[in-house]
C-alpha cells in the first residue's frame, strides 16, 4: 500500500513519472491506452460509501483515478475507444504512431465530456475519415454540446443496439452489451477476451469491494450500480480482461472474486 501511496505522491507532484500509454495484447489486436489524466480524487461525489468502507478502502479520503480513451490496433482497422477530454488524446495518438486521419472508427461509450471532447479540434471534426458508432439510447440522451459534436460527423454516424445480456457484433469481431445507468444509454465494448466498460466503475479502489458504491455522475445510480454487479459477474464467469476509462495506469487488468460479493482487480503487467 505505501508504495502505491509514493506513486500517487510522485504522479500529482508531477515528476517525470507518469505514464500515459500502455499496449496490452488481444488475440487478435493491439490495445493501447491513451491516457490523459492520473490524479487522486476525494470522496465527495460517491453515494452510500459509510465510514466502515471508508475505514477500510480510502483511509486518506482519496482514491486513485484516470481519464483514459484506448486504441484498439486490427489488421483492418484503428479503432477509438472514446474520445477523452481531447487535451493530451491528441498528443498520445502521436506517439502511438497513429494520425487522426487513420482513425476508421471511433466507439462511444457514452457522452460525458471526458469521453466525447476529443471528437473536435479546435472546433472541427477531429476524426475525418472515421464512422461514429454509438447506442440508439445514448444518442436521445444526448446534451447540446454532444449533439454539436456528433453533428459535424454527419452521415458517418452509426446508431445501434447493444446486447442485452450476451455480446452483439458491431463490426469485425467487436461487439457491445448494454451497461445502462451511468448515463441512459451506457455501453461496454468487447473485443477478443477483453471488456473496455467504460465508466462501469470510477472509484476502483472502493467500487471492486464494494460495487454498490454509486457516484453523483451516474444518471440513475440504483440502475448503474445493478449494471456494474451484472458487468462484474460476468466478466468473472467468463474470465475476461477488463478496460476502463477511469482506472489508473496501466487501464486494463484482471478481475476476481473476492468471497464477500466484491471483487479484486489486478493490473496485467
Ligand atoms: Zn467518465
Amino acid at each position: 500500500m505505501k508504495t502505491i501511496h509514493l506513486l500517487a505522491a510522485l504522479l500529482i507532484s508531477g515528476l517525470s513519472f507518469a505514464q500515459n500509454t500502455f499496449s496490452y495484447r488481444t488475440e487478435n489486436a493491439e490495445i493501447i491506452l491513451l491516457s490523459e489524466i492520473q490524479r487522486e480524487s476525494n470522496l465527495n461525489n460517491l453515494i452510500g460509501v459509510t465510514p466502515e468502507i471508508i475505514a477500510e478502502t480510502a483511509p486518506e479520503n482519496n482514491y486513485p483515478i484516470a481519464v483514459n480513451a484506448f486504441l484498439i490496433k486490427t489488421k483492418k482497422k484503428n479503432i477509438l475507444l472514446d474520445a477523452g477530454y481531447g487535451r493530451e488524446l491528441f498528443n498520445n495518438l502521436k506517439s502511438s504512431g497513429v494520425t487522426p486521419d487513420e482513425i476508421d472508427a471511433v466507439l462511444m461509450t457514452h457522452l460525458h465530456g471526458d469521453h466525447f471532447g476529443g471528437l473536435l479540434r479546435e472546433g472541427k471534426r477531429a476524426f475525418p475519415n472515421a464512422k461514429l458508432y454509438m447506442s440508439k439510447k445514448e444518442f436521445a440522451s444526448a446534451n447540446e454540446s454532444a449533439v454539436k459534436a456528433i453533428k459535424e460527423y454527419g452521415e458517418d454516424l452509426i446508431l445501434f443496439e447493444p446486447g442485452e445480456s450476451k455480446p452483439k457484433r458491431v463490426f469485425d469481431a467487436l461487439s457491445s452489451m448494454k451497461s445502462y445507468g451511468h448515463t441512459p444509454g451506457h455501453t461496454v465494448y468487447i473485443i477478443d477476451d477483453l471488456v473496455i466498460w467504460g465508466d462501469l466503475t470510477h472509484a476502483m479502489a472502493i467500487q471492486m469491494p464494494y460495487p454498490q458504491v454509486a457516484i453523483s455522475y451516474d444518471t440513475d445510480p440504483a440502475a448503474a450500480v445493478q449494471s456494474r454487479f451484472m458487468m462484474l459477474a460476468y466478466i468473472v464467469k467468463n474470465n475476461l480482461t477488463a478496460a476502463g476509462m477511469h482506472i489508473p495506469y496501466p487501464g486494463i487488468g484482471k478481475l476476481k472474486s473476492d468471497g464477500k460479493g466484491g471483487f479484486i482487480f489486478t493490473p496485467v503487467k
